[in-house]
């Protein structure tokens, strides 16, 4: 594993000699030994398949084989996955090459504008090093092959359970509440992620069973922290199709009542594309949860295409900014222009806002400085089992408090 720039083998490509040499330059004085460049993308794409590559400075504008095709080959033929985006053009679109590159499976380490510095550079590559590890770690995967068979087999077994990740304040980190989040532990094939089986089951009419069985573990959960003492809120995903079911709501608030659990302390998250479809049965739904004392939240905003006049009309309490606006905002200059405009957005309509997927340090201060309310992610928790949750709220959070107080 490479733990040092200077490890890192760099391939710049551009059409022009000088902003070669420049960029070069740049990534000698880090140290880095290993370095190619290329004119245009079909030059870059004959080094790519003749050497091993971590990282790809890719300039936008070149001639042959511009940059954007440059991009899509590297990701069609799967010989590099970390890039860094430059163009002298305007920030806008090399932001939004920077998405299509992430939508391709890229890894991108970063979008600039022309002249590169070397604080930008040295970041992303950084970056690399960084990532690189994180991925080193066991995950979950996603094209893991199950069927709808198993899936009412595992509802019947017992094997679908729930993690619960903190919700923080970003003034205190106080534990403001834990989101409920599926996990299906698989006798063979391990732990399966949600992303799997939570489509499965749209597909196959199991969500109901699913949702009605992951929602009585979420409240028999929060009704025995209760019995502690602890009295943080509960998030549940709800899948828009629930949304549409009419008997959902009745339903919910008599699984309430019956766990003794208070509407206030609930807040069920519904994503922005939901609100896409059925928008009428959606609200209905979501007005009357609300009618009854329960929050609700729009969750992964930012990847869809809500626009603000439809935010403005669901009877929405919080707003959950998708992680793909706020991880690495700090080496954006665009991203974190959204992110401040949905902030001030979220602000105007007066809801609390959530930033997901918070990964770093970084992070989180481009959130604390933005004045976002709750923050939400690896950088303080990855959702945890019940048991460890306790844990964590008993050794972690203190210890994070106090290194947040250093700072
Ligand atoms: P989501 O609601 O956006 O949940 C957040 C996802 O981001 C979780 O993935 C969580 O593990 C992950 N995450 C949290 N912090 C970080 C971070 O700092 N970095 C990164 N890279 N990821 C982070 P998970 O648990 O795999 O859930 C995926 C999605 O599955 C959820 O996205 C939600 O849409 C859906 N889902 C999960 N549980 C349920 C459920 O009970 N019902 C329904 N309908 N959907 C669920
Ligand atoms: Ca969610
Ligand atoms: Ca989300």
């Amino acid at each position: 594993m490479k733990s040092v720039i200077s490890e890192l083998s760099v391939l710049v490509t551009d059409d022009s000699l000088t902003q070669r040499q420049y960029a070069k330059a740049l990534c000698q004085e880090l140290g880095v030994q290993s370095l190619f460049d290329a004119a245009n993308g079909v030059d870059a794409l004959d080094v790519l398949g003749a050497n091993s590559v971590d990282v790809v400075l890719i300039d936008l504008e070149m001639p042959i084989m511009d940059g954007v095709e440059l991009i899509r080959s590297i990701a069609q033929k799967k010989l590099n996955s970390s890039v860094i985006i430059l163009s002298a053009k305007d920030p806008i679109l090399i932001a939004s090459v920077g998405t299509m590159a992430e939508a391709d499976g890229l890894h991108v380490l970063g979008t600039f504008q022309k002249p590169l510095l070397p604080d930008a550079l040295e970041c992303s590559l950084l970056r690399f090093i960084q990532d690189t590890k994180v991925a080193a770690e066991p995950k979950k995967s996603p094209d893991t092959e199950v069927t709808a068979l198993e899936l009412s087999q595992a509802l019947a077994n017992n094997e679908l359970t729930l993690a619960f990740q903190p919700k923080l304040t970003v003034h205190g980190l106080l534990l403001r509440g834990v989101e409920a989040l599926a996990r299906w532990r698989h006798p063979t094939k391990g732990m399966i992620s949600p992303v799997v089986f939570i489509e499965l089951a749209e597909r196959h009419g199991m969500i109901d069973a699913l949702t009605h069985f992951l929602l009585e573990e979420a409240f028999k959960y929060k009704r025995t922290w209760q019995q502690y003492g602890l009295r943080f809120h509960l998030a549940f995903n709800l899948s828009p199709l629930s949304l549409a079911d009419s008997d959902m709501v009745d339903w919910l608030c008599k699984m309430a009542e019956k766990y003794g659990i208070a509407p206030a302390e609930i807040t069920f998250e519904v994503t922005e594309n939901a609100l896409l479809g059925e928008l009428a049965s959606a609200i209905r739904t979501l007005a009357r949860l609300r009618l009854k004392g329960f929050h609700i939240a729009i969750d992964d905003y930012g990847t869809g295409f809500a626009n603000a006049q439809q935010l403005s009309r669901v009877p929405a309490t919080e707003l959950k900014i998708d992680r793909s606006l706020v991880h690495r905002a700090a080496a954006r200059p665009q991203q974190r222009t959204i992110l401040a405009s949905t902030i001030d957005l979220a602000k105007n309509l007066n809801l609390t806002t959530v930033a997901e997927g918070v990964e770093t340090a970084e992070d989180f201060k481009i959130l604390h400085d933005l004045g976002v309310d709750l923050v939400q992610g690896y950088y303080f928790s990855k959702p945890l089992f019940a048991d460890d949750l306790l844990n964590w709220v008993k050794n972690d959070l203190s210890q994070l408090r106090r290194q947040q107080e250093q700072k």
